[in-house]
């Protein structure tokens, strides 16, 4: 079968924003993130002869990513909320200089808003709804586009809804990502604080079964089931990924919530445990002592857990179905057998007040993460908590990221101004970090390790930097 030639983009941003396709919350972080545009990866291994350009993690203009497009047929962009003004431009700008380039759009944000997302420039042919991956394979194909499901496009001049396209039940029919990641993208460009450099991360299964009113992709592209590759074929990539790629230091799980199937997540801890490699993943913070002991000893070092907010009210808010009682047992278990926590906090959730931040920042201290992040809620469209924020007036902008790509607060409640919110980032940060117990175990991570000492320095000077950017951004 012959393949119009396709060239999958992540396109230009803003310099160091970490819009890709493989980042749920699109923005310049504190530290220098890059997540690897694994979705768009997995369409450019369905499609011989592909190519991927991840073009923020190479450095790449927009000039240079139009020279390379010249010799293409079809491009497919990951378009994202915070960036879809300059994503539509750019589409632009594909179209006015290669002369009949069709050109696409995939993601949660044109996803969810179809007819909008193509209404919003001629330069666009089509945007593709959930379930991407073999729509997009169909239209390089060469399929006329009246007939792949699961796209809106035009014809004369009007939006046409294709049916949509059915779920994906068998994840073992996509094909490995890694050699895509082998021949177009650099392991090095990727860095995660958290996480071990150079890191890789894979998906081994879509969706959550948690239904957290403000979480993206389970209510968007991911879905509630969790669907999930075998745990022989995770086993199997992981093994030749191991070979592939000697320079990766860590492998990391970046479903929804991998330990959502926990009969497998151990299985497959069990055969990673054998291949001898270091694993991370994102996990709720609910399981159960039992289960983290069989993944720890099994090369598990670290776990990303959304804790969002210490005030159980707020967790009742946003549908998190975790109890603080319970998060804290989880977080004792991991410190116990020792695995490393990521927590990820959110302010400005619905029901947040003065006394609830003071409330989070104290739950923070108490179960005392390794690193911490923290958000501001950000309510893209798709979202219960979009919806929520609109029909109760608390949306004060559609703008999610400022000037410089850094998010700002877009929620704001008449107790609570969003410029409140946003200043409590920084605050939070800093009475999470700046404090002896804290300083004290990264001073002796630094002495353990010249590389770590590196590393933490320049992380310090770049989350430094960060607070002084937002400090100039304010709300913009
Ligand atoms: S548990 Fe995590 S991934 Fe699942 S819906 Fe909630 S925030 Fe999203």
């Amino acid at each position: 079968m012959s393949f119009l030639k396709t060239l999958f983009v992540n396109p230009p941003s803003f310099d160091g924003f970490d819009g890709g396709a493989g980042s749920r919350y699109q923005a310049k972080r504190e530290i220098k993130s890059l997540w690897y545009p694994t979705w768009l990866a997995q369409l450019a291994a369905l499609v011989p002869g592909s190519r991927l350009i991840d073009a923020p993690a190479r450095n790449m203009t927009a000039d240079q990513v139009v020279a390379i497009a010249r010799d293409y047929n079809l491009v497919v962009m990951y378009a994202s909320s915070p960036s879809f003004a300059s994503d539509i431009a750019f589409a632009e700008r594909l179209k006015r200089d290669v002369p009949g380039l069709m050109v696409g759009l995939v993601g949660a944000h044109v996803a969810v808003l179809p007819e909008e997302s193509l209404a919003a420039s001629e330069a666009v042919d089509f945007v593709a709804g959930n379930e991407f991956d073999f729509t997009i394979k169909e239209i390089a194909e060469g399929r006329p586009l009246a007939e792949v499901d699961g796209i809106c496009w035009r014809r004369n001049g009007k939006p046409v809804r294709n049916p949509e396209r059915a779920v994906l039940e068998d994840m073992d029919r996509l094909p490995s990502v890694i050699d895509v990641y082998r021949r177009d993208l650099v392991p090095e460009d990727y860095f995660i604080g958290y996480l071990k450099h150079p890191y890789m991360s894979l998906y081994t299964g879509r969706g959550c079964k948690s239904r957290c009113t403000f979480c993206l992709w389970p209510q968007t592209i991911s879905g509630h089931r969790y669907r999930t590759r075998s745990a022989e074929n995770v086993i199997a990539e992981i093994a030749r990924a191991k070979e592939m790629f000697p320079e990766v230091k860590e492998f990391f799980f970046d479903d929804d919530t991998f330990t959502d199937d926990r009969p497998r997540a151990e299985e497959i801890a069990r055969g990673l445990g054998k291949l001898g490699v270091t694993w991370s993943c994102n996990a709720k913070a609910n399981v159960p002592f039992e289960t983290l002991k069989v993944l720890k000893e099994n090369g598990l070092r670290l776990l990303l857990v959304g804790y969002e907010s210490g005030n159980q009210q707020i967790l009742f808010n946003i549908k998190k179905g975790m109890r603080t009682e319970f998060a804290r047992q989880f977080t004792a278990d991991c410190h116990k057998l020792g695995i490393t926590i990521h927590g990820t906090f959110i302010v400005g959730l619905p029901g947040e007040t003065r006394e609830t931040i003071e409330e989070t920042i104290a739950f923070a201290k108490e179960i005392n993460p390794h690193t911490i992040q923290v958000s501001l809620a950000a309510p893209y469209p798709g979202t219960a908590l979009y919806e929520q924020a609109v029909e109760n007036g608390w949306l004060e902008t559609e703008q999610r990221v400022g000037r410089s790509g850094i998010q700002i607060s877009s929620i704001g409640y008449p107790h609570l101004p969003r410029e409140e919110i946003f200043e409590m980032v920084a605050e939070f940060y800093k009475r999470f970090y700046f404090r002896p117990r804290k300083i004290a175990e990264i001073t002796l991570e630094m002495a353990q390790s010249w590389e770590m000492t590196k590393r933490r320095l320049r992380e310090g000077v770049e989350f430094m930097n960060f607070l002084r950017t937002r400090k100039d951004e304010a709300v913009s």
